[in-house]
């Protein structure tokens, strides 16, 4: 089949994504003209805000590709006060974020489990239960999981950041810590345990063949995800992966196969949420505008402390690392109307697709959400 056969359909086998992964010129148009479409008809010109806030650059794991690896000590390591993480959150509340994302390098413990825990008893209390919560701490127990959403977490995002197995294995250590099944268990705990469940994957890595991409799309839509956050490979000097740089895809070339990425999967999951990932703008100064106009819905307006942001650099050249939150605000609002979108705010703008699910428990256990 030609693009244009191919983009008749609803979804895509493996070959039809690989055929469009290629597309170049007036073809290209055609996909992004139909994946804008889509998301036009079933989510609006709309995007929502999750306020980032990076609350801890300290990680018990040695991902080969992560510039805040346990290995590497040429990093300051901070971990915010809940004064600050609560003074953050606050700040999403006050000026009608929506919603809040969580992230930290991933270590697990008692003290970590009751730390989040109370945080987030405590960020449900201040914004009188109005921020919806992303929470994005990596791999924990079952039980843990469950704790945190007894709590007030009701969205999870978890990127397995390669869905082939063997590639996975080389771009993790091999032991017992970077365990692809762990993983894989994780997200189905939270998916059974009731969370809006979001994964994504890094595009342009060093091994990845057009045959893996299509393969992490077939992944997302198998599993059922509610919520995508994909960007484009950047290498980080200071990890081992650093040392496959020359055979990288050129920047432009992993950018545009994130495009791609984005709109294939907004027209096989037309309803779920996908971000705008920030690593797109450290390619493209406009690449989060041309990621929601060909089919993001999320965006993340970094509200971690000034003096911290520096040193949560996953990847090198990372966008935005000197403004403050307000600046980031106005920043992100000029782009999201140039790309003839508008912010919503004071919403949760939880994942549609989570909502069918929802509806339907038998299917996948889930039995009740936070949903406001
Ligand atoms: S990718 Fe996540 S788990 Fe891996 S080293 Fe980086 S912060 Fe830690």
């Amino acid at each position: 089949m030609n693009i244009k056969e191919i983009l008749q359909l609803d979804d895509f086998s493996r070959d039809d994504i690989i055929t469009l992964l290629s597309c170049q010129g007036e073809e290209r148009t055609l996909l992004f003209t139909k994946s804008a479409g889509v998301k036009e008809k079933y989510i609006g010109k709309k995007v929502w805000f999750r306020g980032l806030i990076e609350f801890s650059n300290i990680c018990s794991k040695d991902c080969l590709y992560c510039g805040i690896r346990k290995g590497n000590k040429n990093l300051k390591r901070y971990n915010l006060t809940d004064d600050e993480i609560l003074a953050a959150a606050k700040f999403a509340y006050d000026n009608q974020y929506g919603s809040i994302a969580l992230q930290s390098g991933e270590l697990e413990g008692l003290h970590v489990t009751q730390r989040i825990e109370n945080l987030l008893y405590r960020i449900k209390e201040l914004s009188k239960g109005e921020l919806g919560i992303t929470l994005s701490v990596g791999e924990q127990e079952k039980e843990v999981y469950k704790k945190w959403y007894d709590a007030g977490a009701h969205r999870y995002l978890l990127r397995i950041e390669a869905t082939n197995e063997a590639l996975y294995h080389k771009i993790h250590p091999g032991n017992k810590k970077h365990d692809f099944k762990r993983r894989l268990d994780c997200l189905k705990s939270l998916q059974d345990l009731g969370y809006q469940t979001g994964t994504g994957v890094m595009i342009g890595l060093p091994f990845q063949t057009p045959e893996d991409l299509a393969g992490d799309l077939i992944f997302m839509r198998d599993f059922d995800i509610d919520m995508c956050g994909m960007g484009p490979y950047i290498e980080h000097a200071d990890t081992p992966l650093i040392e496959y740089a020359d055979d990288l895809l050129p920047l432009a070339v992993r950018f545009d196969l994130t495009l791609k990425m984005i709109a294939i999967l907004r027209i096989m999951m037309k309803d779920i949420n996908i971000v705008a990932a920030t690593a797109l703008q450290a390619i493209d100064p406009i690449g989060r505008e041309k990621a929601i106009k060909i089919g993001a819905n999320i965006i993340m307006p970094n509200i971690t402390p000034g003096k911290y942001r520096d040193s949560y650099r996953l990847y090198d050249n990372k966008p935005c690392t000197d403004d403050s939150a307000e600046d980031c605000q106005s920043c992100l609002e000029a782009r999201v109307s140039l790309a003839d979108n508008e912010i919503v705010y004071g919403e949760w703008g939880d994942s549609q697709h989570y909502d069918k699910r929802r509806k339907n428990p038998s299917n996948h256990g889930v039995t009740r959400s936070h949903t406001k």
